[in-house]
């Protein structure tokens, strides 16, 4: 059985809590693959400013390109509309029926996947894999996971990993204020946002 993953985010930048939870699916599952997925125009981020999806995809791609367990797709950069993460697991389900899909997230997606467009599909086209992030406890991921499973008839996953308190919102203001944030990402993106002049202003 090839089991493979997508691992879906904004990534504005990637960063090291990106790589701590896809290092720990891929051994966990013994993954074949994971895909980095960097959204295109993500529907809860409509009205933020994001970065120029080119660049976001070069950050990913530099990650990628060090790690052969690791791909990159531009499925939803390309695309025109509004990227939907149900049509993004149907397209790579359609492509490959006999894989078994995962989907990889933290705890804020949990908390929010009611929201998200047929998320009912979802359940039916992955496993969820759940990790727990800064700021969410514990009895409230597996309180948010029963209730979702049983409204989705859906299977999820929960994994409780060691905490690594960073996101990409604190790394662009971190950046802004001048500060070093090289060591929250790997040096490869470090390198680029520095080549790039990114998050500056
Ligand atoms: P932003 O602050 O811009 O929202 P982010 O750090 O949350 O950025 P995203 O690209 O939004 O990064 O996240 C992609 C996925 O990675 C989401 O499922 C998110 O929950 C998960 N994730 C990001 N950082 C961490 C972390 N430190 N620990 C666990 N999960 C994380
Ligand atoms: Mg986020």
């Amino acid at each position: 059985m090839i089991k493979k993953a997508i691992f879906g985010g904004t990534f504005d930048p990637i960063h090291n809590g990106h790589l701590h939870i896809a290092y720990e699916a891929l051994y966990k599952f013994n993954l074949n693959k994971i895909i980095f997925m960097p959204s295109g125009n993500p529907p809860h981020k409509l009205g933020k400013k994001i970065t120029n999806a080119s660049f976001r995809y070069e950050m990913v791609k530099a990650v990628t390109r060090e790690e052969k367990s690791f791909d990159i797709s531009s499925y939803e950069i390309n695309k025109i509309n509004l990227s939907y993460t149900y049509q993004t697991l149907q397209h790579f389900n359609d492509l490959e029926k006999d894989t078994e899909w995962h989907f990889l997230t933290g705890a804020d997606c949990l908390m929010d996947i009611e929201s998200w467009k047929n998320a009912d599909k979802i359940f039916q086209l992955c496993k969820m894999v759940v990790f727990n992030r800064p700021g969410y406890n514990i009895e409230n991921i597996e309180e948010q996971k029963s209730k979702v499973e049983k409204k989705y008839n859906g299977e999820i996953i929960f994994l409780d990993i060691p905490l690594l308190d960073i996101s990409s919102t604190n790394i662009r203001n971190t950046v802004r204020e001048g500060k070093n944030v090289s060591y929250l990402l790997p040096e490869s993106v470090y390198n680029i946002i520095k080549q790039l002049n990114l998050y500056k202003y």
